[in-house]
């Protein structure tokens, strides 16, 4: 059983994903705050309303994506300015950057310390659907110490056609 969301990603009640949870936004929201804090950069109005937006809408967003939405609150915000505050999001490890083959960066919500996230892609239509599967996590660990290393990080990565593009015959 699969629902679409308005932003394009499937969630199926198998797979998991949940919506990050209002302590996960907290924990994340702090992070950036102390990192701020530490490099000594300004909260400006501008800077807020690109963290706010961020936090609020979809997953996967590119920068573009991002910078249309920010802009119909504020006209005056660059392309500049909301690149520079994902770059920030991204060194503090509050957002993800993430490519999927189309040559765009989208960003995404980092994952809890607890939780982490793959990714199936539809090469023909660029829908991005979210997984969590713990069998696949630990035999990577188990062929990773197969051959002598200590996984930091991973990402996993599906491309194929989507239930809709397979119907519609699309390539
Ligand atoms: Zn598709
Ligand atoms: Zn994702």
């Amino acid at each position: 059983m699969t629902s679409p969301r308005s932003d394009g990603i499937t969630v199926g009640m198998g797979e998991g994903h949940a919506e990050p949870d209002k302590a996960a936004l907290d924990r994340l929201r702090a992070r950036l705050q102390s990192y701020m804090l530490k490099k000594g950069l300004r909260s400006t109005a501008q800077r807020r309303l690109i963290v706010d937006t961020f936090f609020g809408g979809p997953s996967h967003r590119t920068i573009e994506e991002l910078l249309g939405e920010v802009r119909a609150q504020d006209r005056g915000i660059g392309y500049a300015t909301v690149y520079r505050t994902l770059k920030l999001l991204a060194e503090s490890g509050v957002a993800s950057e993430r490519r999927f083959g189309d040559g765009l960066s989208r960003y995404e919500l980092a994952d809890d310390d607890s939780a982490h996230h793959d990714h199936l892609i539809c090469v023909a239509c660029g829908k991005i659907v979210e997984f969590e599967e713990p069998r696949i996590e630990t035999l990577q660990d188990e062929v990773a110490s197969r051959h002598g290393f200590e996984i930091t990080s991973h990402k996993h990565e599906m491309y194929g056609r989507c239930p809709e593009c397979l119907a519609q015959g699309r390539s």
